[in-house]
């Protein structure tokens, strides 16, 4: 929580209004702007975000668009159930597709190139096994990849069976971000952070560094950063960090799809360029890396090094030009919280990623701007119903 003394609120714009309020310009809260656009172009719409556009998670993350919402479609099964897990599959195929109709593919540099699970265990490798046969029977597209197949296919060592989604993807989540935003024809509020949120008759006040503004309604779209400005939500997420480097260019390139292993605990991936962005490793210093603290640490980059010398030993050597991290916004039971805040009728949240959010973000954008125009239940919101997590909120309260 950031505080305002009293002379620099004396000292501020006038007060400031519009119908919908969004706070978070990442990917759910510029898709959240795009969809109210679309839907009702007539409202006012203003973006605040307190850095530039994809500032948090979003411009942080390894840009894989993947489907489903674990690591594959039998941990999906076993843990959601067999019925719910084919439709959080349709819920991020659809976000996909929707997102590729919406906005121009070359606009941020989508490449349709599928996406491999990789096993790092027999283990791991039956369960991939189990996927294919499962997602068969579901109607979803995969293939199961033997071991020589994989080695084949990545240029690896190590590795078990492989899963091949077609349905998978990368991107470049800032340019994502930038298009979708400007698509939006939102009020664009970047460097600007809101400090303080209050109810008030008929809508809220939003309390900035630099003006009052009230809203009719209001988004939050803070993913891992909304208990800071509505503690109540530590309930339904809470920060965990993510570390990441990128090297120079290796050519030609050798990896044509994005990759996670270690039940997605390691992700790799190469742009077109010949970059190796990779990143993971957080299992294995789970109680160092949790938190709102943007660091890395040599412990954990070491691990990632020792993925690729083991994995992917042509890479070894490389120069790394990058590390960085990010933060994520873990939920109690892996699937994100979408819908009312609870006691503030009238705003609507979405959080709790768990890692996954540009596989739906797009189409959780679709449910925040028909929440925060008047749909009572937009389709699919049922699947990320906030009550579900009602016991665990109201022990924390
Ligand atoms: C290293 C890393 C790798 C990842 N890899 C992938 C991947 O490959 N595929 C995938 O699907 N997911 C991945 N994820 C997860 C994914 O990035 C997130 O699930 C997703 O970006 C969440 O989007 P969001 O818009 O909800 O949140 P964010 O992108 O975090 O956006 C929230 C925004 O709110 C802003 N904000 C916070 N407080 C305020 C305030 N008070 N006022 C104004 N603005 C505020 C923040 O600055 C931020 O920009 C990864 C995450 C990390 C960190």
């Amino acid at each position: 929580m950031s505080t305002l003394s009293f002379w620099q609120s004396d000292h501020r714009d006038a007060d400031g209004f519009c119908d919908v309020a969004i706070v978070g310009g990442g990917v759910v809260g510029a898709s959240t702007a795009y969809w109210l656009r679309r839907q009702h172009p007539a409202l006012r719409v203003a973006l605040f975000e307190r850095g530039l556009l994809a500032s948090g998670a979003t411009g942080r993350n390894a840009g894989f668009v993947l489907q489903g919402v674990t690591s594959d479609f039998a941990t999906d099964v076993e843990r959601y159930g067999d019925e719910r897990a084919r439709r959080l599959w349709a819920v991020t195929r659809a976000s996909r597709d929707g997102l590729l109709e919406a906005i121009p593919p070359e606009r941020f540099d989508f490449e349709a190139s599928g996406s491999l699970t990789l096993a790092a265990t027999p283990e791991e490798d039956d369960r991939l096994r189990r996927s294919a046969r499962l997602m068969y029977e579901a109607g979803l597209p995969s293939s199961y990849l033997p071991p020589g197949d994989v080695a084949q296919r990545t240029s690896s060592k190590g590795f078990y069976g492989g899963l091949l989604v077609p349905t998978g993807g990368m991107l470049d989540p800032v340019r994502l971000v930038r298009a979708l935003a400007e698509a939006s024809g939102a009020a664009l509020e970047e460097q600007h952070p809101v400090l303080h949120i209050a109810p008030q008759p008929g809508g809220f006040l939003l309390e900035t560094p630099r003006r009052r503004v009230r809203t009719a309604a209001l988004v939050l779209a803070a993913n891992a950063y909304a208990p800071q400005l509505v503690p109540a939500l530590s309930a339904y997420v809470r920060p965990v960090r993510a570390q990441m480097l990128a090297t120079e260019p290796m050519r030609p390139c050798w990896l044509p799809a994005p990759v996670y292993s270690h039940d997605g605990y390691f992700y790799l991936r190469q742009k077109a360029t010949g970059e190796l962005l990779l990143g993971g490793a957080r299992h294995r210093h789970a109680e160092a890396e949790v938190g709102y603290d943007d660091a890395v640490t040599e412990a954990l980059q070491r691990d990632l090094h020792a993925y690729l010398a083991q994995h992917f030993p042509q890479a070894e050597g490389l120069a790394v030009t990058r590390r960085w991290s990010g933060t994520m916004g873990f939920s109690p039971d892996g699937l994100p919280s979408v819908g009312p805040i609870p006691d503030l009728p009238g705003a609507y949240f979405a959080a709790g990623f768990t890692g996954h959010g540009l596989a739906y973000g797009f189409r959780v954008g679709q449910m925040l701007a028909e929440f925060a125009s008047g749909v009572a239940s937009p389709a699919d919101a049922d699947l990320f119903d906030p009550m579900r997590l009602k016991c665990a909120a109201a022990a924390h309260l």
